[in-house]
């Protein structure tokens, strides 16, 4: 039996979830994801962070513009999405002037980002060694941010407006027919007018699938993991180190944990990720020279795939060669906090729109984030 929808979304991830959630008020929609769970892979791995001034000009306009629907009171929800944790992003000797004009760059879109030197990054965060951080930008209004409850609220508005998701759904087959595309799947043949690429690491080998030509992403592994500390952490900032000598950061969590990172990037086959002991070693020793913490060993490993175009901006657009065919691919290492606007933008675009207002007046164009630009 073959079922037919306007939209089909393959991925079952953020960039799924919001497509669906945005699409389903207005079209007949059905999300397909490969595995038995949603979310299960690069947007359940992530650092839960939200910070404006990071991924670059791009980036930054659309989680700016993201943060409203992160503010609202959602009905659904039993408590925020953000919960304030503001973000330190430091350096070491010689880095004061690159931190500095950074600050000030980044201050025009967000103006809680400031710099910061000496004493001051001291008094916010007292395990940093002065004798290694000396300047810093501080971006005051970051934010935690409750990716699930995210996730799980873009789906359920979505199946709230018609939506059919389909898990242990995987897309083996996309092939052309007069109206649109067949897809066949682990659950059955589809037909639709149009797909929705929202695979993830994947997103190359789905365009592949349909004939479509693929745009070079690159997934990159990164290995992140929690550990145990002596104090409290939960006063500190995030601490996000743009030492070329010691890339790391970590974030303060309840119960005495920290959740860490290298900060690596290594490019990687679309895979179930998996954490590497060498990573976590290393991001160890960067953090004990940054800080007066004294790590030693790890509660829990585990690595995701942040997946970038070849120039790290976000590809959200219809492919401008094969009709009915839309990327929301490439989100890199901001893919959650962006997603509202992923959502908006998709929205508009299957509505035969240019961008949202709110994104065209902040100078964003579409072929910033056009597939073949
Ligand atoms: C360590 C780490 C820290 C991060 N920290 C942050 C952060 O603080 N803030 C932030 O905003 N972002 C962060 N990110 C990035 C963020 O997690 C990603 O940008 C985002 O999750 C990407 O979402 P996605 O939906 O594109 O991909 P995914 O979550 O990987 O979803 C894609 C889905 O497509 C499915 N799929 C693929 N092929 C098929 C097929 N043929 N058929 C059906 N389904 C298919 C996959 O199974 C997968 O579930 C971090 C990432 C990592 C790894």
């Amino acid at each position: 039996m073959t079922d037919t929808f306007d939209i089909a979304v393959i991925g079952g991830g953020i960039g799924g979830a919001t497509a669906a959630c945005h699409l389903a008020p207005d079209h007949s929609v059905v999300l397909l994801e490969q595995e038995a769970e949603l979310a299960f892979h690069t947007t359940s791995r992530s650092a839960a962070i939200y910070l404006e001034g990071d991924g670059g000009g791009v980036m930054h306009r659309l989680n700016r513009s993201s943060r409203s629907f992160f503010d609202e009171a959602h009905p659904e929800l039993d408590a925020p999405l953000l919960d304030p944790l503001p973000v330190l992003t430091v350096g070491t000797e010689g880095m004061e002037q690159q931190l500095r004009d950074q600050a000030e760059r980044d201050s025009v879109l967000t103006p809680s980002i400031g710099y910061l030197e000496g004493s001051a990054l001291h008094d916010l965060c007292p395990i940093l060694q002065p004798k290694v951080v000396t300047c810093g930008i501080l971006e005051s209004t970051a934010a935690s941010l409750d990716v699930m409850a995210l996730h799980q609220l873009y789906v359920r508005r979505a199946r709230d407006a018609g939506a059919n998701i389909r898990r242990t759904s995987k897309v083996t087959g996309i092939e052309r027919t007069a109206h649109g595309w067949r897809l066949t799947t682990a659950s059955g043949a589809i037909e639709c007018g149009a797909v929705v690429n929202a695979a993830g690491a994947w997103g190359d080998v789905v365009a592949e699938l349909a004939g479509v030509q693929p745009l070079g992403l690159t997934p990159m592994r990164r290995t992140a993991f929690t550990a145990r500390v002596d104090v409290d952490p939960t006063p500190w900032p995030f601490i996000y180190s743009h030492s070329s000598e010691y890339p790391c950061y970590f974030k303060p969590e309840a119960g005495q944990q920290l959740l860490c990172s290298l900060s690596d990037e290594t490019p990687s086959e679309p895979v179930d990720a998996r954490p590497l002991e060498i990573d976590v070693a290393m991001a160890i020793d960067h953090i004990n020279t940054i800080s007066t913490l004294n790590l030693r060993s790890v509660t829990a490993t585990w690595a995701g795939l942040r997946t970038f175009a070849p120039d790290r901006d976000p590809v959200y657009g219809w492919d401008t060669d094969v009709e009915g065919f839309f990327w929301l691919c490439g989100q890199g290492g901001w893919g959650i906090v962006s997603s509202p606007a992923a959502g908006r933008i998709t929205a508009a675009a299957f509505a035969g729109d240019g961008l949202p207002v709110d994104l065209a007046d902040a100078g964003l164009i579409p072929a910033d984030l056009a597939p073949r630009r």
